[in-house]
């Protein structure tokens, strides 16, 4: 972790260090399920009120929207840390060359922060998802594609790419909440300093009438959604909780004027229930292509 980020304007989110070399900044905004015309505005929006790192991906369909957003919000380019995924269509290596390609030129930039392959896909493709990562590997070498990382992987797709000695991931976006740890994969992603960054922080809404939750968040004088991104903060982890309701984004941003202690942060650790509190598709078996 590195110093908070000092652009005039900026959360003072904290900095993490890839192994690359590059720094991701830990909090940002998702745009999964924002619709496409207001994508835009939603970006602005959190733009302006500080976020500086938009997690986006090629299957929301709302690429030119971000854009856009990033466009009117007068931030400059450099100062905006932008993710995207791989479409699960794209996996071949001249499809996702392509796909790439049109990520740009919707986004209206020369270069990602950070591309992923969004899905491993295992049972699709002949489960070559190596090929694709190869790809991801030429984009990285081109620049274009500053990082490069996976999302959904288990433990034995990313044991898939260090056997074939391939680049390691800078990150691997999973989902991960007080109700489901995803606790193996954050274990190696953490021996292999892979970062993790977690999808669904607040399980779409699901963990804030936790009693446990609603306990610390009164203890704290905080909202239910503020104390479990704290606890991702405090867990290491990167989040970009979504919302179109501004202020919420104003909530999901107040971060960093408190802090949970150490029982705070055990009692919402042990909430996890395991499998039982996925909430998303298993990467194991998860299958769409669009
Ligand atoms: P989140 O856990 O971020 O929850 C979003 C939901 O919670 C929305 O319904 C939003 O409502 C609501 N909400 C947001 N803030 C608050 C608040 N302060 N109080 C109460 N409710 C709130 O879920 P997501 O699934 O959107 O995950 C976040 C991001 O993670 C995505 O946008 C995407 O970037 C990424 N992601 C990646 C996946 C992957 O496969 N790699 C899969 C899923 C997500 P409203 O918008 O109406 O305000």
């Amino acid at each position: 972790m590195t110093d908070t980020t000092s652009q005039a304007g900026a959360l003072p989110a904290p900095r993490i260090r890839l192994h690359d070399g590059h720094e991701i900044p830990q909090l940002g905004v998702g745009v999964y399920q924002v619709p496409p015309p207001d994508t835009a505005e939603n970006v602005e929006t959190a733009l302006r009120i500080g976020y500086r790192h938009v997690d986006g991906a090629q299957m929301y369909e709302n690429e030119t929207g971000v854009g856009e957003g990033l466009r009117r919000s007068g931030v400059p380019r450099e100062d905006v840390f932008l993710t995207s995924k791989l479409a699960n269509g794209a996996h071949r290596p001249d499809d996702a060359r392509a796909a790439f390609d049109r990520t740009l030129e919707q986004l209206g930039t020369d270069h990602v922060d950070l591309f992923l392959v969004h899905w491993p896909l295992p049972t699709r493709y002949d489960g070559d998802f190596l090929s694709t990562w190869r790809v991801l590997e030429e984009l990285r070498d081109s620049g274009r594609a500053r990082s490069i990382g996976v999302s959904n992987f288990q433990v034995e797709h990313l044991e898939v790419l260090a056997r074939a000695g391939a680049s390691m991931p800078v990150v691997n976006q999973v989902e991960c909440h007080p109700y489901f740890l995803n606790d193996d994969v954050r274990s190696w992603c953490r021996e292999h300093d892979v970062v993790v960054e977690a999808w669904s922080p607040i399980a779409q809404g699901g963990v804030l009438d936790d009693p446990v939750v609603r306990d610390v968040a009164d203890a704290l004088g905080r909202t239910p959604a503020q104390v479990v991104l704290r606890w991702h903060l405090q867990s290491g982890h990167v989040v970009f909780p979504k919302s179109v309701t501004p202020s919420r984004l104003e909530e999901n941003g107040a971060l960093f004027d408190f802090e949970l202690d150490e029982s705070q942060m055990a009692r919402i650790s042990d909430l996890d229930k395991g499998e039982d509190g996925r909430t998303g598709p298993n990467p194991d078996d998860f299958d769409y292509v669009g």
